[in-house]
C-alpha cells in the first residue's frame, strides 16, 4: 500500500483554515483522511476539547517532549509552543491515510525538509478588514490576543509563496471545493494510482 500524503495547511489566524479542514473531514471517511492533533501550551478556549482540538500541556511537559525527540516539528507561535508529535502522523501515514497538519510557516519549513513528498497549501483571507472581522466574530480570544494575532498576520502571509497551492477563502464553499480538488488531484498521481490499481494494471497488461 502507498503511504498517505501529508498535507500542510497554513494561514494567518482567522483566515478559516480550521473551519475548512473540519468541513473537509466531514466529507471524507476516516480511512482516507485524518487531521493531526497538535500539542500546545496555550490556554484552552471555550468549547475546545482536550485530545480533540489539541493536547493541552504545560510548558514543562512540552519541554520534556522536545528532549525525548517526540516532535516531528515544533515552533513558538504567539508566545506559546505548538508541535506535531511523531506519534500523531507516522503510523497513520503508513496505513495509507492522508494526514492534515494545521501548522504555522516555521513548522511547514521543518516538515518539507524531513518529508519532501508533503504537499503544502496556503490560505489567504479576502482582505485585512475581513480577517479582523473573522477573528473578532469567532469571539474566543481576548482583545489583546486578537490584536497580537492581527499584528502577526502580515508576517505569516509573507510566506505564502513557499507553498505548493494557494486558496483565497472568500466564499467558503468555493474555498472548500478548491481544497477538495487539490486532494483529489494528489490522489490521482501516478505513484498512488499505481498501487491502488495494481491488480487491474497487471490484468490489463497480461498477454
Ligand atoms: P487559530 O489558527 O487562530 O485557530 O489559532 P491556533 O491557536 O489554533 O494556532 C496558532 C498557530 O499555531 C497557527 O499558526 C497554527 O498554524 C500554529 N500551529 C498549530 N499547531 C501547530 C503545530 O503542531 N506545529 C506548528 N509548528 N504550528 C502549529
Ligand atoms: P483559523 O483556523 O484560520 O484561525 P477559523 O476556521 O477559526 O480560522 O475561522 C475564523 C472565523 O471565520 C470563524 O468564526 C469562521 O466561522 C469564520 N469563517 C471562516 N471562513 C469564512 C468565510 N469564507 N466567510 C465568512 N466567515 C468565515
Ligand atoms: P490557535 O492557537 O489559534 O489554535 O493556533 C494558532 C496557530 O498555531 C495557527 O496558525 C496554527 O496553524 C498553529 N499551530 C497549531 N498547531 C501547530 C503545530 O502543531 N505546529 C505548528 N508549527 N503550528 C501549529
Amino acid at each position: 500500500m502507498a503511504q498517505g500524503t501529508l498535507f500542510i495547511v497554513s494561514a494567518p489566524s482567522g483566515a478559516g483554515k480550521s473551519s475548512l479542514i473540519q468541513a473537509l473531514l466531514k466529507t471524507q471517511p476516516l480511512y482516507d483522511t485524518q487531521v493531526s492533533v497538535s500539542h500546545t501550551t496555550r490556554n484552552i478556549r471555550p468549547g475546545e476539547v482536550h485530545g480533540e482540538h489539541y493536547h493541552f500541556v504545560t510548558k514543562e511537559e512540552f519541554t520534556a517532549m522536545i528532549a525525548e525527540n517526540a516532535f516531528f516539528e515544533h515552533a513558538q507561535v504567539f508566545g506559546n509552543y505548538y508541535g506535531t508529535s511523531r506519534h500523531a502522523i507516522e503510523q497513520v501515514l503508513a496505513t495509507g491515510v492522508d494526514v492534515f497538519l494545521d501548522i504555522d510557516w516555521q513548522g511547514a519549513q521543518q516538515v518539507r525538509q524531513q518529508m519532501p513528498g508533503a504537499r503544502s497549501i496556503f490560505i489567504l483571507p479576502p482582505s485585512q478588514d475581513e480577517l479582523d472581522r473573522r477573528l473578532r466574530g469567532r469571539g474566543q480570544d481576548d482583545g489583546d490576543v486578537i490584536a497580537s494575532r492581527m499584528a502577526k498576520a502580515v508576517d505569516e502571509m509573507s510566506h505564502y509563496a513557499e507553498y505548493d497551492y494557494l486558496i483565497v477563502n472568500d466564499d467558503f464553499d468555493l474555498a472548500l471545493s478548491d481544497l477538495k480538488t487539490i486532494i483529489r488531484a494528489e490522489r490521482l498521481r501516478m505513484h498512488r494510482q499505481k498501487s491502488r490499481h495494481s491488480a487491474l494494471i497487471s490484468k490489463l497488461l497480461a498477454d
